[in-house]
């Protein structure tokens, strides 16, 4: 008899997903969660809070950045934020080359300060790896995910535009804000110089209308604080804290034990399945098996390669279902470390009011109906558009805010395009156990390998060059090539390792997301993606996600294991 009918491992973004379709159809779950629990609104301690309301006013003291190195270079580690985020002394692993692991282990997991982007793939996205001949096939298709991004969507809440683009479908969204003058611009002098490329608004995982699905969940309309990375007391904007975890609970289905390390996945040799989850507490280090039928592997990409890296059975002693040595191989990210700022002379009398909650967009234009440059894939491009000002006044009150709508107080208008660049799965990308290097848990720490390659350097080329091609159509000045040298994984997009295909011989899991060898575990985050694409992706393992989870509530029911 086991303990619960299906277990998940890890709190965050894509397990509170299995979470929902579960307990949503009866199914008596325990997630597991290496981290403390974060309730939505009590454990937000600095959602209220006002720069002068914070020691240091939200910056970072010197001595906690230089015991930090790898999670100060996050754009979202502050003052306000540090208790979301793993210390780097805390949660040690190895970087045979050097690699910004950005990781947040509490309920809730990185939905609590991501960054909110949601695009859709499309199937120049899915069939990517066999029209241009890398990875391995998608075992899927767009059909076969778009109901399930229009469930989450609809959930979850989008704010976005109807575009009617091929490469960037529509999905479900909620009212559009608007964009600023300059990307109002850009949006025109892309559409009159080029055929091949759109700018839009990107769409974003914000509530700027509150529907009735909204409402159930306890949710209220974005106040547009852009204080979202401290938890929203609104519930604002998707996470899991606000959002599918509390809608499982309310179920009664959905045991959630925080503190509980999964140590590995148990396989039983002779049932030719896995049976339970070895999970060492996370204060005590007491050691406690818990047994499903079915096993969900959630724990964020490099958590779900190493967990299943580290379940060693006699069946399969270099990790669960790893008959063709592929676990841990192929892993991407997104190449963010192009960039290319300028000044928009124009439009010195326009500022904006209010804080956007989406930026430009430009989806991919490279290699999309045809393979036509020297490198393969291509970029999306994020584009921010701001003018900042600086206000030295004694004022206080109304005549505050006059100064600081006074134009003399405004810099020009300053535009930065991002590279969202796709990077190409490699066997030599790969993640595996340090043979001598333990965690405080007696895990074999994760060793990383992961790099940039030449075909990274081309697109970032191209990209330079497409930037300043645009800049200079649209009249700004002071254009300049930025490459940040940043390592990867500060893109904080890392996937695969446990790969999707048709094949048991050179993949891990089938079009269900099930183990190829070991078909009642089950991975859906980010550990899955054959190829990367450009877009944001935590959609996509949202949907992946609960398509996943709905499949074995079905498998479920014809076995008759649910009433
Ligand atoms: C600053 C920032 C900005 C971002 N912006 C965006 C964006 O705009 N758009 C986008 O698409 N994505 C964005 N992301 C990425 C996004 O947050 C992740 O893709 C998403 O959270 C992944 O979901 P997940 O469930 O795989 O992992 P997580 O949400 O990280 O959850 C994994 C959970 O598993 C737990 N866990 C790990 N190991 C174990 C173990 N051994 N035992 C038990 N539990 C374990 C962790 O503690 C964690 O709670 C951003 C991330 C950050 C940090």
């Amino acid at each position: 008899m086991s303990d619960f009918q299906a277990i998940i491992i890890g709190g965050g973004m894509s397990g509170s997903w299995v979470a929902k379709v579960l307990c949503d159809a009866g199914v008596q779950t325990l997630m597991l969660e290496r981290g403390p629990e974060v309730e939505h609104r009590n454990d937000y301690p600095t959602m209220f809070k006002h720069p002068w309301d914070l020691e240091h006013r939200g910056r970072v003291p010197a001595e906690v950045q230089a015991a930090n190195p790898v999670i100060s270079r996050c754009y979202a580690f502050g003052e306000a934020t540090e208790h979301f985020f793993v210390k780097d002394t805390e949660h040690p692993y190895v970087q045979e080359k050097p690699f910004d692991w950005i990781r947040g282990y509490q309920v809730g997991g990185k939905s609590l300060m991501w960054a909110r982007q949601v695009q859709r793939w499309s199937d120049f996205d899915f069939n990517g790896p066999r029209r241009d001949n890398f990875a391995v096939d998608w075992p899927i298709r767009y059909a076969d995910i778009k109901e399930w991004y229009n469930q989450v969507e609809e959930f979850i809440g989008v704010t976005g535009r109807q575009n009617g683009l091929e490469e960037l479908p529509d999905g479900i969204f909620l009212r559009a804000t608007g964009m600023s003058c300059v990307d109002d611009y850009l949006q025109q002098i892309v559409k009159e110089n080029y055929t091949d490329r759109h700018y839009i608004h990107s769409r974003a995982a914000h509530l700027t209308e509150v529907k009735d699905i909204h409402r159930k969940q306890g949710r209220g309309q974005c106040q547009h604080r852009l204080l979202c990375e401290r938890g929203c007391p609104f519930g604002g904007y998707f996470s899991a804290n606000a959002s599918t975890i509390p809608w499982a609970k309310r179920t009664g289905n959905l045991t959630l034990k925080p503190h509980s390390v999964v140590h590995s996945i148990i396989y039983d040799d002779k049932l030719g399945k896995a049976t339970g989850v070895r999970v060492i507490d996370a204060n005590t280090k007491e050691e406690q098996i818990y047994s499903a039928p079915y096993i969900f592997v959630n724990a964020a990409t490099l958590n779900t390669n190493h967990v299943l890296l580290n379940s060693k059975s006699e069946r399969f002693p270099n990790g669960l279902g790893n008959d063709n040595g592929l676990l841990g191989k192929y892993v991407a990210f997104h190449n963010y470390s192009a960039r290319v700022s300028a000044d928009c002379p124009k439009f010195q009398d326009k500022a904006m009011v209010g804080k956007s909650l989406a930026n430009g967009y430009m989806p991919r234009f490279r290699n999309l109906r045809a393979a036509d440059q020297t490198f393969k894939r291509g970029y999306a491009v994020a584009m921010y558009c701001s003018r900042y000002f600086d206000v030295d006044s004694e004022d206080i009150g109304e005549a505050l805010v006059a100064e600081y709508l006074k134009p003399k107080n405004y810099s020009g208008w300053k535009v930065s395009a991002l590279m969202m660049g796709e990077t190409i799965p490699k066997a030599s990308n790969q993640v595996n156990l340090h043979p001598t290097e333990v965690d405080a848990w007696g895990i074999p720490q994760l060793n990383v390998s992961i790099d940039y390659d030449e075909n990274d350097r081309l697109m970032m080329e191209d990209f330079y060059e497409q930037m300043e091609d645009l800049f200079s159509k649209a009249g700004f000045t002071n254009v300049n090539r930025i490459d940040t040298e940043q390592a990867p994984g500060l893109d904080i997009h890392e996937m695969g390792g446990v790969r999707m295909g048709h094949d048991p011989a050179t993949s891990l899991l089938d079009k269900w997301n099930k183990m190829h060898l070991c078909q009642n575990v089950i991975v859906s985050d980010g550990a899955c993606m054959t190829s990367m694409s450009t877009q944001n992706p935590s959609l996509t393992f949202m949907a992946l996600s609960a398509r996943a989870a709905n499949h074995i509530v079905e498998e479920m029911k014809a076995n008759g294991e649910l009433g």
